[in-house]
């Protein structure tokens, strides 16, 4: 058997001409332009090519965009003026600071800074507690991907076996939440999980958000399941030529894809929902302040 692959760039588009749609009734109707405001401190090189994507993005999804540069050794406190300073910018309805953010900065006092009305990162204390809660909130752009693309794979996830293997606040908790928000049954493992093969067996849908290259193998997965893989790696390619690398994700591809019932590729699966969702959560964040509905279009 060879598992279907859960094309994540196609269902990105669709969510991203959802969101256009959703713009444009927008502009129609209450006249409201949803706008982002992105700010990235430094020069990580990873980090200008998510920036320029979401920039790009916003634009192209008729939203106004707005870009704040800073250098690498701008102090805390200049960061976090310019964090008020769109808090109180009624033209910006969602403000995400790119991550990682350099050493001297406090990534917490700056993430708690923003206001959780335009935290359309859903990394704040207030939203990450809606989330608990089952409340309606901002919820974090990857996890919202990953679910999306489950529920594209498998239909309802109500009573599935669910394993998540990785507990960040960024993907694994939020994921797992959200998960259980859709009637699974929800397991999470991390790095002192005890066999961690036979915790991923038991899943029908298996989400792996761990940072370790090809660390779930063929043998891991149920036949059948469906295979989430978060991961994002660069491992050397030596096949490709000296020095040559390549992106791999947390699950050992080719022998998971033998076994699965779907899976999520690296790159082209769950990399492109994160910006969809951040755009998608742009235009919800922008109603919700001006007190308008959702538009339908994004089944909010
Ligand atoms: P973190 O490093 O913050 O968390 C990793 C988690 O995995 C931890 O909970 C850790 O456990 C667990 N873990 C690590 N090693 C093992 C192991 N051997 N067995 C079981 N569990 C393990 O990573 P993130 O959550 O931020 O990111 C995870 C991956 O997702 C990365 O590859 C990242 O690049 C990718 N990513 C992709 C995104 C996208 O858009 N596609 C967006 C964000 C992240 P413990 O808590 O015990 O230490």
């Amino acid at each position: 058997m060879t598992a279907t692959l859960i094309d994540g760039k196609a269902r990105a588009a669709r969510l991203k001409a959802d969101v256009a749609t959703a713009v444009a009734e927008l502009a129609a109707g209450p006249g409201v332009q949803p706008g982002l405001a992105v700010v990235l401190v430094g020069n990580d090189p990873a980090s200008e090519v998510y920036v320029a994507s979401k920039v790009r993005d916003t634009a192209a999804a008729g939203m106004r965009s707005f870009e704040h540069r800073l250098a690498a050794d701008t102090p805390e406190a200049e960061l976090l003026a310019l964090v008020e300073r769109l808090n109180r910018d009624d033209a910006v309805d969602g403000i995400l600071v790119q991550m990682p953010l350099p050493r001297h900065i406090d990534t917490d006092r700056v993430v708690s800074g923003i206001d959780p009305a335009k935290d359309v990162d859903g990394l704040t204390p207030w939203n990450a507690g809606l989330l608990v809660l089952g409340k309606p909130g901002l919820v974090p752009c990857t996890p919202q991907g990953c679910v999306i693309l489950a529920k594209e794979a498998v239909g309802s996830l109500s009573g599935l076996n669910a394993v998540v293997v990785g507990r960040s606040i960024l993907v694994g908790k939020p994921v797992a939440l959200l998960l259980q928000s859709a009637d699974a049954t929800v397991t999470m493992a991390h790095s002192r999980t005890r066999d961690l093969p036979a915790v991923c067996r038991a899943a029908d849908v298996l989400v792996v958000a761990a940072g370790r290259p090809e660390l779930v193998r063929g043998d891991w997965v149920k036949p059948g399941a469906c295979v989430i893989d978060v991961g994002i790696n660069r491992v050397p390619a030596p096949d490709k030529g000296e020095g040559k690398t390549r992106l791999v994700g947390d699950v050992a591809f080719e022998e998971a894809r033998a076994v699965a019932g779907s899976i999520t590729p690296v790159p082209g699966g769950v990399g492109p929902m994160t910006i969809a969702c951040l755009l998608a959560n742009t235009v919800v964040a922008a109603c919700r302040r001006r007190g308008h509905a959702v538009p339908a279009v994004l089944g909010r």
